[in-house]
Formats: structure tokens, sequence, C-alpha cells
């Protein structure tokens, strides 16, 4: 690991949000850091890039920027445009507010501006902090998590389009049962949608209403996280199933 690493912190709560300066505290004794986040809440945003509107930055303290788009033009135009000369060596996204767990990966701003920076080259972890509704949120041991992953990624680096998606459960750090490496899991959608009538009369529709059930099974993030320990997904941006290519050989598409 170089003496004085940089790296750069996104998030998808926005620029004021607590895990954001919590990451920031955590990762101030490894070197330089530069914040590029969405100048408020883009949670759920996923890996959108805004293409068909002007993106204002606003340099709020030094290398502290607020940007108007989501957590994807954050990394890309960190990327491409501020620091395209004098690139970060890593980028940490997070700590998001809520887990990023299973199938909600593909709707995580959190993710994808780690996914942006594995796409641009560099090597990325993006860090949640999974709570229950209503609980207070301890980042002390996000904090530690954040430091140690990007201590690891910095000095042994990350086989190229492959990211880390880290997982802490919301407990004190004396209470953590450990790491563990894990796979994706799966979410069940229960009442995933509320239908309601708004004071007008008309029906309205919310998504994301159900409570949060995810399928037993072994070795998965959510089971990780459940018992108390810290969950280490790594995860693949080339998403082709590789298995499903054979079978689909005899297949005739024209
Ligand atoms: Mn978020």
């Amino acid at each position: 690991m170089k003496a004085m690493a940089r790296i750069l912190l996104c998030n998808d709560d926005g620029i004021d949000s607590e895990g954001l300066k919590a990451l920031y505290a955590a990762l101030a004794p490894l070197g330089e850091l530069i914040v590029v986040a969405p100048d408020r809440e883009q949670s759920a945003a996923g890996h959108s890039l805004s293409l068909h509107r002007p993106l204002r930055i606003n340099e709020l303290e030094h290398n502290w920027f607020s940007v108007d788009g989501t957590p994807t033009d954050c990394v890309n135009l960190a990327l491409n445009g501020l620091f395209k000369s004098e690139r970060p060596d890593m980028l940490v996204s997070g700590i998001n507010r809520g887990g990023n767990l299973g199938d909600d990966i593909t709707y995580s701003g959190t993710v994808a501006a780690a996914m942006e920076a594995t796409l641009l080259g560099l090597p990325a972890v993006a860090i949640s902090l999974a709570h229950a509704d209503g609980e207070t949120l301890d980042f002390e041991l996000a904090k530690k998590v954040a430091r140690a992953a990007a201590r690891e990624v910095l000095s042994r680096g990350l086989e190229p389009g492959v990211l880390l998606n880290i997982n802490v459960p919301n407990i004190p750090p004396q209470k953590c049962r450990g790491e563990k490496v894990t796979r994706q899991g799966k979410r069940v959608y229960e009442e995933a949608v509320v239908e309601k009538i708004d004071p007008r009369g008309r029906e309205y529709y919310w998504i994301g209403g159900g409570s949060l059930l995810w399928k037993d099974e072994p070795d998965t993030d959510f089971e990780a996280v459940s018992n108390h320990q810290v969950s280490i997904t790594p995860l693949r941006l080339d998403l082709t199933d590789y298995d499903a290519m054979k079978g689909l050989e005899s297949w005739r598409f024209h």
C-alpha cells in the first residue's frame, strides 16, 4: 500500500448524509480523500446516468464536491472529468443507510457507484449498514470494516471487473461474530406494492411497502448479516450466464 493513498468517496444518500461523514472519518487516516456525491438522496437510483441534461458540480469545501445527479454521474464525472489526469487509487461507496443485500443490489445507487468505478477500471467497494426499521444506527463497526477493506484493496488490488459488496450488521463492534465471504441471496417480495386512495379520491401506488423477507439459504449475504456477521460478496460485472450458453446453442433465433 502506498504511503498516501487517494481515495474517492461516493454514496447514494446524499452529500449531507451521516454515513458519508462516518466513511470520511473512517478512511481519513489512509490518505487523501475526495468526496463526489449527489446533492440529495438518490437511493434506488440504480446504475442510471444523466445523458439528457447538464450536470453542475459544486465544491462545498476542499475536496468535497456535490453533483446534481446520480451516484453513477458522480463517479463518472470524477474519473472522466474532475480527476481525469490525477486518478484516485480506489473508490469506496457508502456507508449506506440500509443493507444492499440479495436482489436489491440491482436497484442500489450505492452499489452502482462501485459498478461505475469498476467499469472505468478503478477498484471499488460498496459498504452498507443493514438495519431493521426504526433502529438507531451505529456506524462504529461499519467504519472499522470500511477502513480494513480499503486497506486490503489498496495493498492487494481487485481482479478487473470485480467489486466487493460489503454489508455490516447494525450492532456494536464487540457484538460482531466475525466476517463471512458470501453469495448474493434471494429476496422474497411480499406486498411489494401498496394501493391506496389519495385525498382527491384517486388511486395511488407505493412500491416497496412490504416487509423485508428473504429465502433462508446457506452462505448468503442475508444469512451472514442476520447472524451478526460482516458479509463480503464479490460481484462480477460480466452478467453473462456461461452455463446457459451451451443450452441456447440449439435454439433458433432467426
Ligand atoms: Mn441509500
